[in-house]
């Protein structure tokens, strides 16, 4: 911050009692009775209150104090005194108090249906709720370049138009390129196999598409997808390489943002003790345990919202299932030499019923394979040749993953719904504003 400015956060911490400083931000509250007015200013760290009275300012000051409403920018100085009665403990007593820009009246008010605020999500977005989730977010983020960071990975950027589909027809959203056919990205797993084989271990954080119809809590139309894809690593180690990246998102979420995650209700010690590893039950396993928790489920299925919860009560971590059956997974995926039924692969099931966090395989290796699968699904080849084409210039063995960015956020920040840990949410029925 400029040397004259102060950020709130650091003057709350202590330091500058009976001192001057300097702040600037947003009137967060404001009532005034006669002589004082009473304005608690936000920034991006933290509230203060200041006080502004008659005669201690510039009267031009007080009169701009007076009348200015909730959300004008403003940026104010004076002396730092300690009060117990002002939230943070401290209180500023203005020498000067500058409006910067005014502000009409707010359309959010203390009466606000969900839709009202989903229509003011551009001014919603202040909020001490979704500030608090978005820092969560970004410092879960910057945890996770750490980490692949620290674990050889290097960063790459994959195209988000594509001539081909990765997860299936169902949810492409589909765009006229120049005469012909593309879609909106969905993963950009085939991508980064292409790139894994000059740089061994890539990963990509983009943002991914899907025409999801049905209308969940854990489903957005545009989601950030944190992928990572390695050359000579199987499915187990796979696993582990996602537990350690989880677990370095988490708890390096609950290091940084320990008030935040308390405000939102979670326990940022909960977050510390999710470290590797974590629990592997085999498909088999997971069936097993559905049918003994009283689930009329048979082996075949694609476990649902429902069952994902089921399978993960009791536990504290998130439990990973792996070896899922052929029909209910994607044609990329190697198949289980131990039973060819299923292929190698895994998803992360988030704990307290949060659902799929992360999917992730050991990728086919052989190309006769492929084709016949994509024929089988009734793909046409041409897009995929490009695709094909890798595993005919050294083939190896290689595995990655995908991670939705709002899922784990979900969890992390206790979210009913997973719009609310994305800025702009694009569902079914929105994409305004
Ligand atoms: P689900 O079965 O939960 O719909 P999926 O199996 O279709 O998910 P994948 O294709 O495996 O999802 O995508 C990888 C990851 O991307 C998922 O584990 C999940 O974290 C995230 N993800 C998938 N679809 C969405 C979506 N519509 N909105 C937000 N995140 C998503
Ligand atoms: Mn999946």
């Amino acid at each position: 911050m400029d040397g004259r400015y102060v950020h709130i956060g650091r003057l709350l911490a202590g330091g500058f009692e009976d001192g001057e400083a300097a702040i600037r931000g947003w009137i967060y509250r404001t009532r005034s009775s006669g002589k004082l007015c009473f304005v608690t200013v936000r920034d991006s760290t933290g509230v203060l209150q200041v006080t502004v009275a008659r005669g201690s300012v510039p009267d031009a000051d007080f009169e701009g104090a007076k009348r200015a409403l909730i959300e004008s920018s403003v940026q104010c100085s004076g002396t730092v005194v300690k009060d117990e009665r002002a939230p943070g403990g401290f209180e500023l007593r203005a020498a000067s108090f500058t409006v910067l820009g005014g502000s009409d009246n707010f359309p959010i008010t203390e009466y606000r249906s969900e839709e009202h605020l989903l229509n003011y999500r551009h001014l919603w977005i202040r909020s001490q709720e979704l500030t608090r989730i978005m820092k969560v977010k970004s410092s879960a983020l910057a945890a996770a370049r750490e980490w692949f960071s620290q674990n050889d990975f290097y960063e790459v950027t994959p195209p988000i138009i594509t001539s081909n589909s990765c997860e299936g027809g169902s949810t492409l959203f589909e765009l006229k390129y120049f005469g012909e056919r593309a879609y909106l990205s969905q993963s950009a797993q085939l991508y980064l196999e292409a790139m894994m084989y000059s740089l061994e271990r890539v990963f990509a954080l983009t943002p991914s598409f899907r025409a999801e119809k049905s209308r969940t809590t854990r489903h957005l139309a545009e989601y950030w997808h944190l992928e990572g894809e390695e050359a000579f690593v199987g499915n187990q180690e796979n696993m582990t390489l996602q537990e350690e990246l989880v677990s370095a998102m988490v708890t390096g979420a609950a290091r940084r943002n320990p008030e935040e995650l308390r405000a939102l209700g979670r326990d940022p010690s909960e977050l510390l003790g999710m470290v590797p590893p974590f629990k592997r039950l085999s498909y088999g396993e997971a069936v097993k345990r559905l049918r003994d928790r009283g689930a009329a489920f048979e082996w075949g299925m694609d476990p649902g919202t429902n069952e994902e919860r089921l399978l993960v009560e009791g536990e504290e971590k998130p439990v990973f299932i792996y070896n899922y059956p052929k029909e209910i997974k994607a044609f990329y995926m190697r198949e289980n030499p131990d039973d060819p039924r299923t292929y190698l692969c895994a998803d992360l099931l988030g704990p307290e019923g949060y659902g799929e966090i992360i999917g992730g395989s050991e990728r086919e290796t052989d190309g006769d394979r492929l084709v016949e699968r994509l024929k089988a699904q009734g793909s046409p080849l041409e897009p995929y040749q490009w695709y094909l084409d890798l595993r005919r210039f050294g083939s190896v063995q290689h595995s990655g993953f995908g991670l939705g960015i709002e899922r784990l956020l979900r969890w992390v920040c206790k979210q009913e719904h997973i719009r609310d840990t994305i800025p702009f949410p694009r569902t079914i029925n929105r994409v305004y504003p």
